[in-house]
This record gives C-alpha cells, structure tokens and sequence, in this order.
C-alpha cells in the first residue's frame, strides 16, 4: 500500500469539495473494496475523505419508493421489514453477499459502485485495458472461467460483482447523486457502461460525485421476486450466476415480469427481450425455457467460462420454480 492523507467530513458539500479538485482523491465509507484495491496497489489514492459521518444511512418507506441511504449498511438494509416485504429479492441478493463480517461493514453506494473481481485486473504484473488502458486484456485468452458471456467487447470481458445491483436493475432503482454542481438522478441500468474500447470507464459517476440514496419504486410486481445465486460455495463467493426474478400474475397470465442476471455480464444484465417474450403469456415452465433461450441469444463463451451459457438457462428455470412455489 502506497502513503496516501486521510481527513474525515461532516457534511456533503465538505466532502465534494475535498474530492473534486485531486483527481486521485476517492470517498471512503466502509472501504471494504478500496482498501483491498490499496492493498494490491491497484488503487493509489493521494487522499481519502471518510464520508461515514454523513446523514446518509436511513432506509425508508415514501409516498413512491423505498428510499435506501447510500450509506446505510448491507445487513441492516438486507434485515429492513420494509425491503423484506416489498422487493424480497434486495433481500435474498444481500443476504447472499459477502460474509456476514462484510455486510456488517460493506455500504450500499460503495456495493453498487464495486469494482470487478477478474484476477488480471487485481495483478499489477498482467496485462488488463481496464486497470491500465492499452496493455491488452490477460483475460481473453487466458483463465476466464469466472468472466462475462454478455456485454463483452474485445478490450474485456470483466463480471460486474455486485449481487445486489442485479437484483435492483430488475427492480428499475433509481440513484440519487450529488455533485458540486447540484443534484441528479439515474435509473441505476443506465448507470453502468459496457467496457466496448474503454473498459476503464464502468459508470457515469463524474470525479467528486457522491451517490446519496437509491429509490426502489414501489411496484405490485416487486413483492412475488427471488434472487438465485448460483456459486462454487454456499458463503463468501461471487456468483457464477444469478438470476433476480419478479413476477405478477393476473388471470393466469404475467401481466409484469423482471428478469436480470449477475454473474454472466459486464453490467448487471436485465434482460428486455426475455421479458418481452413473457410478458402476457401463462406462467409455465415451457414459457420461461423459451425466455431463456432469448436471454442468453447472444451470449458468447471464451473457453472457460462457456458453461456459464447452459447454467444460466438452467437457473432461470430453478429461479421460476422458487419464485412460483
Ligand atoms: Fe482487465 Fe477486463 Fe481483461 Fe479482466 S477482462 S483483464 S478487467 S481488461
């Protein structure tokens, strides 16, 4: 780990204003990705401004949305009445995250914002466009058994990491960000960037921004929803797949349908065209294997990762029969 300076803030506009004029300044809050990205000199920030102090931690119920504080912590967050009750699936993505040590440390915003896990980006010694842009991508031809099949493009094929964001992409969240300029809103899936030619960049998070709260809006659809992990072990091990399901049925037919998955794609990757195909359509079995199908049209393996393709239809199938039981 390189020396880096450490100051603490009170309030937002504080905050904004220590970060936005050094570019290799980076906000802290439970730092349980950027202190292991300082460790492996991946990240060498000159200053770190610890924002835990800001008023940013509360879950609550509004008029339209669960509002979730970005600061508030995995395992409160994944223990709310209100998230259990209305979208069941944040829960279950939460609870499924991680140890149990991290979500007790580990915040919301810093979830969403994580950075991959592939091996060559955390090894200063390999090539990887997305940590050094322009030295080749070690991934590609090399061991990528836990990489993308969807959204890659030849400079990287790097799995976003994040649980949570899977499930929250199917739920349509919104982020709420401030900057030094005022106050901005995103759908969360418009958030993330697919790597194309510039894999460095991951999001549309300008320098110095802070993301203060994520809303859920408040949907019939949410409350029928599961989150299926699939993994090589049952704690503390990202996802080969996943699969955020969420199904309102009316009159024996899907009068609403979500469908994302982790694990598989450079962003959390909802997919329209699967739940195009299901939209209306009787809730059956048959239904979600042709789904699949749609969802994964365009998947492509790159050697180690190619039985990601079969497992993800698989799971799919698993993920309906949970979530219809
Ligand atoms: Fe780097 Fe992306 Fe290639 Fe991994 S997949 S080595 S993160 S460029």
């Amino acid at each position: 780990m390189q020396p880096f300076a450490y100051t603490r803030v009170d309030d937002p506009a504080q905050a904004i204003a220590a970060v936005v004029p050094d570019a290799r300044a980076r906000y802290i809050a439970g730092g349980t990705n950027l202190v292991d990205l300082m460790f492996d000199v991946v990240e060498t920030p000159s200053l770190v401004v610890d924002i835990n102090t800001l008023p940013f931690a509360e879950v609550q119920r509004t008029p339209d949305a669960l509002r979730i504080g970005a600061l508030a912590r995995m395992s409160d967050v994944a223990d709310d009445p209100n998230v259990r009750a209305i979208a069941p699936f944040v829960a279950q993505a939460l609870d499924a995250s991680a140890s149990a040590q991290l979500r007790n440390a580990a915040t919301i915003g810093g979830n969403v914002l994580q950075r991959t896990r592939c091996a060559y980006f955390r090894d200063v010694t390999q090539a990887c466009n997305k940590r050094s842009p322009g030295t080749g991508c070690g991934a590609l031809g090399g061991e990528n058994r836990m990489n993308a099949i969807l959204g890659g493009s030849d400079a990287c094929i790097a799995t976003h990491a994040s649980d949570l964001a899977v499930a929250l992409v199917a739920s349509g969240a919104v982020l709420h960000i401030r900057g030094a300029s005022g106050e901005r809103t995103v759908p969360l899936r418009e958030f993330y960037v697919e790597p194309g030619a510039t894999p460095a960049i991951e999001n549309t998070l300008a320098h110095g921004e802070l993301i203060t709260a994520i809303d859920v809006p408040l949907s019939p659809v949410l409350a029928r929803s599961h989150y299926l992990k699939v993994r090589d072990r049952q704690s503390y091990e990202f996802a080969l797949v996943s699969v955020a399901i969420a199904l309102q049925i009316e009159n024996g037919a899907l009068k609403d349908v979500r469908l994302a998955f982790g694990g598989i794609g450079t962003v959390p990757w909802r997919s329209d065209a699967a739940e195009k195909a299901l939209m209306g359509a009787a809730p059956t079995r048959s239904a979600f294997e042709r789904a699949a199908e749609v969802a994964l049209a365009g998947a492509i393996g790159r050697g180690h990762n190619d039985f990601k393709i079969p497992l993800a239809k698989r799971a799919v199938l698993a993920a309906f029969e949970r979530v219809t039981a």
